[in-house]
Order: structure tokens, then sequence, then C-alpha cells
């Protein structure tokens, strides 16, 4: 591209512009506007038309004639304006635009944090007060105890090799206790000894005889005894105590 075809750049026309101002507006006055463009050409160069080439710019006409210039410079004087408003429009929408951005974020934020966290809130203290009581008294741990080959005649005297299996938590238990062959149903004591067959802990509970296996359903709490080797007695209202070595972790 010639430079001659160049669109009017920006630095051009503002040279214009002072070249204008140094002219003064009433310097060049032409009353009948002789050899001047047109109105669209004039709002061209002040609009910085791409349009409108260096070539057909009508620069030193403008810079020479009074009605021109002041026609020119109205013309850049509304283009200035328009820009003003466009800006101040685009400033006003970006705005707008950011305080919608905001208040959705601060929704989108809020509204799910705000059904999460107080259900979190919730659940903890919940979950703290199910730990808490269970802490007091936990839920009892299930545990099956054999003792079908202990009998008072073997008792401690002979804790037999089958007894050394024999280990018990020191927590809360719910045991399901298979009583020495041929016991009959009814109520039974079991106690835990200490090897010295001191009495450390005891329960009661009511022993039923399903299909020849004769079982004591029994709830106990060990949690207060010390891991060791101890011993579990049962018996009947009638009978002595049957042990046999059990040991405590
Ligand atoms: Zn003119």
């Amino acid at each position: 591209m010639a430079d001659a075809e160049r669109p009017v750049s920006m630095k051009q026309a503002d040279e214009l512009v002072e070249l204008g101002k140094q002219s003064s507006r009433y310097a060049n006055p032409n009353p009948d506007r002789v050899d001047c463009p047109s109105a669209h050409t004039l709002r061209a160069m002040a609009l910085r038309s791409r349009q409108l080439s260096l070539t057909d710019a009508p620069i030193a006409h403008v810079a020479n004639c009074s009605p021109c210039y002041q026609q020119y410079c109205r013309y850049r004087e509304e283009e200035i304006q328009r820009s003003r408003r466009r800006y101040a429009a685009f400033a006003i929408c970006a705005a707008a635009a950011i305080i919608v951005a905001v208040l959705i974020g601060r929704n989108v934020l809020r509204s799910p944090a705000s059904n999460s966290k107080p259900s979190i809130v919730d659940r903890r203290p919940t979950q703290e007060k199910e730990k808490g009581p269970a802490a007091e008294s936990p839920q009892p741990q299930l545990l099956a105890l054999d003792l079908s080959h202990i009998s008072p005649s073997r008792g401690d005297d002979e804790p037999g090799q089958k007894a050394q299996g024999l280990v018990m938590p020191a927590k809360a238990l719910k045991l399901e206790v298979v009583l020495p062959v041929a016991s009959p149903p009814g109520s039974y004591e079991l106690g835990v000894f200490s090897v010295a067959h001191i009495m450390q802990h005891s329960a009661k509970g009511t022993a039923t005889l399903d299909k020849g296996v004769t079982r004591l359903s029994v709830s106990t709490d060990l949690t207060s005894l010390k891991s060791g080797a101890y011993l579990i007695g049962v018996r009947t209202a009638l009978s002595d105590w049957m042990f046999t070595p059990v040991t405590i972790r």
C-alpha cells in the first residue's frame, strides 16, 4: 500500500488539529465554501474512518479553511463525546456485570455452603453425641466362649490344654457360652476370678438347651480388669464353681 493510500492515522489527525489551532478558527474565512469537501468527508476525517485514505483526506484544505476546520472540530468533538458515552456505557455495563457476577457468586457460594456447613456442624455433634454415650456404655462385643470341656471334677486342678486358648477382651461383652456337656438349662452365674480364686466380676444369665448343647447368654463388663491371667467359672445355684483359665487382654 502506497503512503498516499494509507488511512488517516491518529497522529496525522492530531497534528492537523494542532495546526488548525495554531492558524485559528477564524484566520481563513471562506464564506462561499469554495473547494470545500463534503460534510461526509469531513465527518469521515473526524471519525478517523479507515475508508478515507490519506490522499482523499482534505487535510491541507481544512487547515486553510476556517469553516471546514470549525466543522471538522465539531464533528471531532461529537465523536469524542460519543466515545466517552460509549466508554461510560461500557463501564456501567461492566460494573453491572461485575456486580451481578459477584451477587451470583455469593449466592452460589452461600447456598451450598449454608446447606452443607450446618449439616456438617449438625452431623458432627450427632456423631460426638453418639460417641459420647458409646464411650460410657459401649455396645457390648459379642463373644462365643466354649466351656464345654470343663467339669467340676477337673476344674482348676487340671486346667487342660483346651483352656489355654480362652481369651477375653477387657470390654463390655455379650457372651454366648457353651456350657459343659450335659449341663441342665436354667439359671447360671458366670464369674471371673483372679488366679487366687478371688472373684473379680460376676454376671447371671439363663441357659437353654438346644440340640443337646446348653448355651448361656450373659452380659458382662470386663473393662475394669487389667490384662493378665484369670480364671473363668460357671455354676448353677446348686452346683460348685467349675473353673478354667482365661487370658484377659
Ligand atoms: Zn472549506
